[in-house]
């Protein structure tokens, strides 16, 4: 492509991505880069302001643990997160991010975001870890705070990192593009902070039509940060542990709000509610069926299994929940104040984070203080911060970690130089946006300290830049070349563009490998089919065409998806049982295995012979005291 400007930019440190996990990165980096005068460098693939997951604001932080209150402890959320995990957790990270993470919610509200308080000017808690927020704006503020501290000069927005620049084994920066100029991106660092978020639309969304795009999960977080750890050739962990959030139905609205502060319960449309009917099949999953709160993916097995046997729609009785809260006030007119109040709560919900499901519910005439709403499990996500736990395998902080789990800086990869946070590093799930934020700020701190020690100028070769550079811009080529072979510009046997791709991709994921339309199942023989179409679409990959740097952006998603299904499918055949129900199935080996399985389950593909190597990694106990681990579901 002649016509593309090559920009080279040299920085010491690279953060990847403009999230909460780059933005909270990007505070505690840029505050220890200036005590050993070295630079930091910030890449959003859009504007920082509004982008990555928290881009339309939110109602909750979900992540406090509130140590100094003294009413949790550390102890207290690793026994949560493990058990939510079905046992599979990295301690060591889990309690590294929630020691660290008031501090974080702290410098939120120092920065200008509205935490609701009390009368007594405590937090409101939604939830025993959650804070309710004003949280339109809640990106803003935590990128304001970013951006002051970089300077607007060491922030690239709208630049698409595309791949991993190395050096030998070892990290040597990131290759781009604008997706507004025609300008190729060369980043070139001594330590690089993996920060994209996680991914969408690797599975077939329920949304079709009109209501294409729409996702629990924002449709722009596409498999970046796996394929980056990939490529670099990163020990990557739970990659089979997706994530399906229960939501309200089609335009995915929370239900954490409605369960934790308005009480309310969920039934079929017999009125039967699931949590309780269904109460016994929590026993097949001991010890894991006997904990408080029951894990997420049990929650909504009991409910699918209501779905299975034609029992749907399920409901949140929202106006159940509202009447119930409003009869305890005795006062009339302090009632119907108390009503208007909840009304109002209910709404501004959505309107804080999922504007569409207050549309939906407005264009479906649906008044929640008057009629239930549907919900339904939506298809599967990869959000290592949120309860998936996909990710890089990193090292683990040196008072915490033992030794399996620590080889040098902490949220380091395996790869020298790489450095992970928030969706992007695995097995520390229950993070969320505060948890993110303060991991970042950690790996942030960490990655600085690599750049110190580690001082040689960051080398890659002319010839690598050239060939990514190359096979990155090879779509434009392909759809200058062939656009005139046929009269439909989507149809052509030459290419094919990102939407086809996509399609093929979902269809696989959907069919083979456990999504809405299998009803979350699969088995040995549906993987290895896949694993055969996944080859196939892998091949075509080369073909994908663009006719402007828009698609171009489009096509590399669809290519970082398709790893992510990769890394994904593989995992999910290597783990041979079930530890999961309510997130995937494997009709072929129905239970759980905790003999032979109760370990991590990690993968990596090596740059060297582009094989891949399957391993497992052990569970190692650090906050349980002895005998104490099984009981508590460990
Ligand atoms: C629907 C939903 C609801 C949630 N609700 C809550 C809640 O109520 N409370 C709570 O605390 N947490 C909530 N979370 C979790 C929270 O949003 C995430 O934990 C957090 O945003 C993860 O931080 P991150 O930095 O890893 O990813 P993100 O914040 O998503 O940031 C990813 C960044 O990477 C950038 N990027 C992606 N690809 C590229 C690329 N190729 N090149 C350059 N940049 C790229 C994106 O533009 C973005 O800036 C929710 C998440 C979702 C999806």
């Amino acid at each position: 492509m002649a016509n593309f400007e090559t920009v080279e930019v040299k920085t010491d440190v690279l953060i990847v991505g403009g999230g909460m996990a780059a933005c909270g990165a990007a505070v505690e980096a840029a505050y220890w880069a200036k005590k050993h005068n070295l630079q930091v460098t910030m890449v959003d693939k859009a504007a920082v302001d509004r982008s990555g997951a928290v881009a339309m604001g939110l109602s909750a932080i979900n992540q406090y643990v509130g140590l100094k209150d003294g009413k949790n402890t550390l102890k207290d959320y690793v026994n949560y997160v493990r058990n939510d995990l079905m046992g599979i957790t990295r301690e060591d990270l889990v309690a590294d991010i929630a020691r660290h993470v008031d501090s974080s919610v702290h410098l939120f509200e120092k920065w200008g975001l509205p935490i609701w308080k009390d009368e007594a000017g405590n937090y409101v808690h939604e939830g025993r870890w959650q804070l309710m927020i004003n949280g339109e704006s809640y990106k803003v503020v935590v990128a304001e705070a970013a951006k002051n501290a970089l300077g607007i000069d060491n922030i690239y927005e709208r630049v698409f990192i595309t791949a991993p620049l190395m050096d030998g084994d070892k990290i040597a920066g990131a290759v781009g593009f604008s997706v507004r100029e025609n300008k190729f991106y060369v980043f070139k660092a001594k330590a690089v902070l993996v920060a994209m978020g996680g991914a969408v639309h690797v599975f077939k969304p329920r949304s079709s039509g009109e209501g294409l795009g729409r996702a629990w999960y924002p449709p722009w977080n596409a498999g970046s940060s796996a394929y980056f750890t990939l490529k670099a050739g990163a020990e990557m962990t739970c990659q089979e542990v997706r994530f399906i959030p229960v939501r309200f139905k089609d335009a995915y609205g929370p239900v954490g709000a409605w369960f934790l502060l308005f009480k309310s319960r969920a039934t079929n449309a017999m009125g039967e509610e699931y949590m309780q009917t269904r109460r016994s099949e929590l026993q097949n999953w001991l010890p894991y069926g006997s904990v408080k709160p029951i894990p997420a993916n049990l929650r909504n097995w009991l409910g699918m299994l209501d779905v299975k046997d034609g029992k749907g729609p399920i409901y949140m009785r929202t106006e159940e929940a509202i009447k119930k809260l409003s009869d305890a006030v005795t006062d009339p007119k302090e009632r119907k104040k108390k009503l208007k109040e909840l009304e109002s709560e209910a709404w501004e919900d959505f309107l804080d984070m999922t504007v569409s499901q207050a549309i939906l519910w407005a264009a479906t005439n649906l008044v929640p203080e008057e009629k239930p709403s549907e919900i339904a499990a939506a298809e599967p996500y990869f959000i290592g911060s949120h309860s998936g736990a996909s990710g890089a395998w990193v090292s683990g902080p040196e008072d915490l970690a033992p030794p399996e789990y620590n080889w040098g800086y902490s949220y380091m990869a395996t790869v020298s130089g790489l450095f992970c946070a928030g969706d992007a590093s695995g097995a520390s799930s229950h993070k969320f946006s505060s948890g993110s934020h303060a991991e970042g700020r950690i790996a942030g701190k960490s990655a600085v300290r690599y750049a110190v020690e580690n001082p040689d100028e960051p080398h890659a070769s002319e010839a690598q830049v050239n060939a990514l550079r190359e096979e990155i811009l090879r779509p434009l080529d392909t759809y200058e070349r062939h656009q005139g072979a046929s009269t439909d510009p989507d149809v052509n046997p030459n290419y094919i563009r990102h939407k086809s791709f996509m399609f093929r991709l979902q269809k696989i994921m959907d069919e083979y490998a456990g999504g809405v339309s299998a009803q979350f199942t699969t088995n040995r023989q549906l993987l290895e089919k896949g694993m055969e179409l996944l080859g196939l679409l892998k091949e075509d990959a080369s073909k994908l065409a663009a006719p402007d740097l828009h698609e171009l952006m489009r096509c590399w998603e669809n290519v970082h998806r398709m790893w992510q299904a990769e890394a994904h499918v593989r995992t999910v055949l290597f783990r041979e049982e079930t530890r999961w129900p309510g997130y995937y199935y494997r009709a072929d080996l129905p239970s759980m295995d905790q003999e032979n399985w109760k370990c991590f389950a990690n993968c990596r593909w090596v740059p060297s012979t582009g094989e891949w190597e399957m391993m497992k990694r052990p569970i190692i106990p650090i906050y349980a005291e002895a005998g104490e681990h099984e009981l508590l579901g460990g």
